[in-house]
């Protein structure tokens, strides 16, 4: 099976339009690793997508956060604004089915999808500290996560965390080989809100019976994303953070 796995969608359809033109035809089912919303301007666009397209999905926080499943006391200023703005756009049938999203760790065929990190939905794995913790608690060799919106991720070696950054942004490493016996935790990046300074649109494809996983850094349509946004009257940080990936 090849799987296109998403992450952090955060309500952007261009940057999803082209992670579908571009991988089409190379995957054979979807994964996401949770916050289809949240953030930007097309909550609904994305979720009927979600819908209609996404096997296996978990929630994120800003999904929660998006139809008053979690205290928005915890949210920054404009993330909030973002939250209770998509709860006021959201179709009743897209809010019942954000709603009804499973927590991770959910398995997908022999690995699992999480949000956060396998212990705790809402845990960020952004360093080698926080994956060498994360490693005692897996229950599957292959893991994938989101959150963090870095794309790459952590290998578990003898002699410590191998870390994964930014595997497409450098380009012309190939895929990566995932290896027998060796545990991974992976991170597609964010599709609709990319914090690796690196504002290209993030996803990846893992093709289980070659063992490959494929990384990919997208150019889309960011401006009218921003434009979209603006319009709406969502915070223009959420527009302008668009242009830098972070
Ligand atoms: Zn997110």
């Amino acid at each position: 099976m090849r799987y296109l796995i998403v992450s952090d969608l955060h309500s952007n359809w261009e940057a999803l339009d082209a992670v579908l033109q571009v991988t089409a035809g190379r995957y054979d089912a979807v994964l996401c690793c949770g916050d289809l919303v949240g953030y930007g301007a097309d909550p609904n666009a994305i979720t009927d997508w979600a819908r209609a397209n996404v096997v296996a999905v978990v929630r994120g926080n800003h999904d929660r956060a998006s139809v008053g499943l979690e205290d928005l006391e915890w949210f920054n200023a404009s993330a909030r604004a973002a939250a209770l703005w998509t709860e006021r756009q959201l179709t009743p049938e897209n809010a019942a089915y954000i709603r009804a999203l499973p927590r991770g760790p959910l398995p997908v065929a022999s690995f699992e999808i999480v949000h956060g990190s396998p212990m705790d939905e809402d845990e960020y794995l952004a360093d080698s500290f926080e994956a060498t913790a994360a490693f005692q608690y897996v229950n599957a060799l292959l893991v994938f996560f989101g959150h963090t919106h870095l794309q790459g991720g952590f290998i578990w070696r003898r002699h410590g965390v191998e870390v994964v950054s930014n595997p497409a942004w450098q380009g012309g490493t190939g895929p990566l080989r995932i290896e027998p016996e060796v545990p991974y935790l992976l991170n597609p990046g964010s599709v609709g809100q990319p914090r690796d300074n690196d504002p290209r649109a993030a996803c990846l494809v893992y093709d289980s019976a070659e063992a490959l996983v494929t990384f990919y850094r997208l150019e889309y349509d960011l401006a009218k994303a921003q434009d979209k946004i603006r319009r709406a009257g969502l915070p223009a940080v959420l527009a302008d953070r668009l242009a830098v990936g972070r």
